[in-house]
């Protein structure tokens, strides 16, 4: 008789994506067990922004979410020397907070301080977990570096994109002093070559600020451009003077935007990949919270409803991973019709800009590409 204590699921990673895919487990009654390296409350390297779609994947009204919550309707972009001040619509949180309000509302047996290393399968086709733990299903959500990702499935195909980012506390009346808008509203810096871009962000009195390129050896260039113009000359910045010490003190973290190639590691033998262990976030912007929440949601209610092998179908087949699918395709076709003919995008015109920054911030929101019903009947 096998000893070791034995669940339904098994989940390595606490993050929104193995949270959410706990909570719907738990609700349907599977006995489920989460693991996660850190203790929560922890801090997690993000902006905290997301797009108006998550609140029904997740199940609840903003009014139900009980911690920091800025809700903005106004992006401030800087692109090549110019700043538009565009409608959008998104939220922003404070991730320190959001990931512990989902992870105790889902009421998974959890325990924290546990760093996954060993993963073995047992003669019964049980998943044994650093030979303490076994379940049936095994979900990793363990985030870009997920060992369940690293140990059971194929590395992904994406370069990992980089990031420098800090949030942190400043004061309240030198903060709204110098922001560029509202509290809430994201200040933007899109990276001349639209490689990448970066972000100044008012939470009250907590900034948030950072940088994220595609190709992860640029960042640190890119940031240094990013501070200088955040800081401004003299007293001219949208971070106020007291704080900018704080910038001295950038993290950096590495992870994988989406390609419909990563999409064929979502399972395999009852092991599933939900979130950035999956590499799902947007192609174009890195929102990366929504597709979590999203894959942990698809994830558990395959396994719950007792059709687990769904899961593949559920994700490809869902409208927003059908928009990612189709602007990857795009952003290929793209790549290559440049590198075959040479081309590079020179005209470098104010309604160029301006349609850039546009489709930036409509991208921002989270909204469906237009048209993209129709596109992803023409692909089928
Ligand atoms: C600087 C930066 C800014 C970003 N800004 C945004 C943004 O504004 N909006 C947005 O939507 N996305 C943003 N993203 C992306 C977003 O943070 C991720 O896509 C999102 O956190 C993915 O959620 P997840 O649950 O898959 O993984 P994570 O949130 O990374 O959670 C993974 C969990 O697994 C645990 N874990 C890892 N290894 C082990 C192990 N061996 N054993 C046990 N546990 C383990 C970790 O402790 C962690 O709690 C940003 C990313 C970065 C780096």
């Amino acid at each position: 008789m096998n000893t070791i204590p034995t669940y339904d699921a098994l989940i390595v990673g606490g993050g929104p994506a193995g949270s959410t895919c706990a909570s719907i487990l738990v609700r349907c009654g599977m006995d489920t067990l989460l693991l996660d390296r850190a203790n929560f409350p922890r801090v997690k390297l993000c902006a905290g922004w997301f797009s108006e779609p998550i609140w029904d994947i997740l199940g609840i009204s903003p009014k139900e979410y009980t911690c920091g919550l800025w809700e903005w309707n106004k992006v401030h972009i800087n692109f090549r020397g110019r700043k538009y001040t565009i409608k959008s619509h998104g939220y922003f949180v404070r991730r320190y907070e959001f990931d512990n309000f989902l992870l105790k509302r889902s009421n998974v047996q959890t325990i924290e301080g546990h760093s996954v290393r060993q993963i073995e399968r047992d003669s019964e086709g049980y998943w044994v977990i650093d030979n303490q733990f076994r379940a049936r299903y095994l979900i990793g959500a363990g985030g870009s570096h997920c060992p369940v990702a690293r140990s059971l499935f194929p590395k992904p195909e994406n370069l990992q994109c980089g990031t420098q980012e800090r949030e942190f506390k400043g004061d309240l009346e030198e903060i709204v002093a110098c922001r560029s808008g509202e509290d809430g509203e994201p200040e933007i810096l899109m990276h001349d070559d639209m490689k990448g871009y970066s972000w100044n962000v008012p939470k009250g009195h907590w900034l948030n600020v950072g940088t994220g390129t595609k190709v992860a050896r640029e960042v640190l260039p890119a940031w240094h451009k990013a501070r200088a113009f955040f800081e401004g000359n003299g007293t001219s910045g949208t971070i106020p003077i007291a704080s900018r010490p704080m910038l001295d003190k950038m993290k950096g973290h590495g992870y994988i935007c989406f390609n419909t190639d990563h999409l064929k590691s979502c399972q395999a033998n009852n092991v599933f990949l939900i979130g950035d262990a999956l590499g799902l976030a947007q192609p174009m912007t890195g929102e990366g919270i929504l597709p979590a929440v999203l894959s942990g949601k698809l994830c558990a209610t395959a396994i719950a409803d007792g059709v687990p092998e769904t899961y593949a179908k559920k994700l490809r087949t869902h409208p927003i991973i059908s928009d990612y699918r189709i602007m990857h395709a795009i952003q290929t076709k793209t790549k290559k019709i440049s590198k075959e003919r040479g081309l590079e995008i020179k005209v470098k015109s104010r309604l160029l800009n301006k349609l850039i920054v546009t489709v930036f911030a409509y991208l921002f929101s989270g909204k469906r590409i237009p048209g993209s019903r129709i596109i992803a009947k023409m692909r089928k």
